[in-house]
């Protein structure tokens, strides 16, 4: 597979998304929507404003058309049209004039970071701000400004994407993206576009497991989710939220509250032989969506792979989260371990030695032969006695590869091998 090819169409997904104001509700998040269904047939649920989700309500929702605040001179000293960070997302709508101190407790930056912007929000609480670099924060003269919010903030839906690929069971393997934020590339537009071009890759696959997308607003959109079908979601067994996908950071592996669930063992041990450094970290019940996937009522088997994780990178947040802090490279090994996690998951059973009194004679059934010209013959001969000897029908591949160190792509080609040859069959 050309992943070079992929990391550079998963960026070019980032920048048709990246200009789109987005919020946890509004046609921002809609037309994002509709430009991934031009990838995938996603399916877009509306639940109306006020609707009880679980201890949570449906927003009102927010849309925003133009903001900006303008000096005595008739200058936009903020102007919302040159980038969406500028505006406190989810400001309600304002218009008068506002002398600096007053305007100083609507305003946000970050003293540390001069040129930047913040991303900041304020779903639940009325209020309205703009955010701006110190630098410019630091030239407003003392006066009298005329501050103008086109926005609206009323009843209406809160949308959210799915799409369902169904596989051979009735089990499904959730991938979860926040697809909430406005221009943020590695947060947030990284995941969703990550998430589409593995939803479009596995509908061309062959599969076991049903793969359940879900492009959802932060927390809200989870609840949201698992409310409305809270009695399908123990199908989902195994899970992953996407975010932080896209920089050029190590992953980083914050495991699912159960521990040491398959996706848990799944994930460690790609990275462990991906040979590229990388972290595992233990469930904490903060984070993204996995917190309410993880919620007790829940406990969805469901972890989160990121490369540098939320909080961690200073750009995180910010208007430096930008087109060139992600890279296709990085999008590209990101999707490629993505996928080898599916593999192992796909192809995780368990076998059963059909000569299991003594080693059988593999010279005769032509696997000395094909072992004969292979730079890493002893390597494929030790995978083809480690899956014949654990093949007892209690140990699935995973644990045959977790116990010979084997790379689980090692051991799945042996097992395909023997069962060719007979010598096991499928539990
Ligand atoms: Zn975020």
């Amino acid at each position: 597979m050309d992943f070079q090819f992929i990391g550079q169409e998963i960026y070019r997904l980032i920048e048709n998304l990246y200009p789109i104001c987005r919020s946890i509700t509004g046609d921002g998040f809609r037309t994002s929507m509709r430009i991934l269904k031009d990838q995938i047939p996603l399916e877009l649920h509306e639940v109306p404003s006020g609707t009880q989700v679980f201890d949570w309500v449906v927003p009102q929702e927010w849309n925003i058309r133009d903001a900006y605040v303008m000096n005595s001179r008739g200058e936009k000293v903020i102007d919302f049209q040159k980038s969406n960070l500028h505006i406190l997302n989810y400001s309600v709508p304002f218009q008068g004039k506002v002398k600096l101190a007053e305007l100083k407790e609507h305003l946000f930056s970050i003293p540390e970071y001069k040129d930047w912007i913040p991303y900041r929000t304020s779903y639940y609480k009325a209020n309205w701000g703009f955010c701006l670099s110190q630098k410019d924060l630091d030239c407003l003269e003392d006066e009298e400004y005329d501050v103008f919010i086109d926005s609206t903030l009323e009843d209406g839906h809160l949308t959210y994407g799915e799409y369902l690929l169904e596989g051979e069971l009735e089990d499904e393997f959730l991938i979860s993206c926040h697809s909430c934020h406005p221009s943020l590339c590695n947060d947030n537009l990284s995941g969703m576009s990550l998430a589409t071009y593995l939803a479009k890759y596995l509908s061309t696959q062959k599969l076991r497991y049903s793969y359940r997308f879900l492009f959802i607003p932060g927390t809200i959109g989870s609840i949201t989710w698992l409310c409305l079908n809270e009695d399908s979601a123990s199908k989902v067994k195994h899970g992953l939220v996407v975010a932080c996908v896209g920089d050029p950071g190590n992953m980083h592996y914050k495991k699912t509250r159960h521990g040491n669930a398959e996706i848990d063992r799944a994930v460690a041990h790609v990275l462990e032989h991906s040979g590229d450094g990388y972290e595992i970290m233990e469930f904490s019940p903060y984070g993204y969506d996995e917190r309410q996937y993880s919620s007790p009522g829940f406990n969805l088997a469901v972890g989160n792979l990121s490369r540098t994780p939320h909080g961690r990178f200073p750009e995180y947040h910010t208007s430096a989260d930008n087109l060139d802090f992600v890279k296709a490279e990085s999008l590209a090994d990101s999707f490629s371990k993505y996928l080898e996690i599916i593999n192992v998951i796909e192809n995780n059973k368990k076998y059963l030695n059909t000569n299991p009194k003594g080693e059988p004679q593999l010279g005769k059934r032509g696997l000395y032969s094909l072992m004969g010209g292979r730079k890493d013959a002893s390597h494929f001969e030790m995978a083809l006695l480690w899956v014949l000897n654990l093949s007892d029908g209690k140990h699935s591949l995973l644990d045959i590869a977790e116990r010979s160190g084997t790379p689980f792509s090692s051991i799945h080609e042996a097992a395909k091998a023997l069962r060719d040859c007979g010598l096991l069959i499928e539990c």
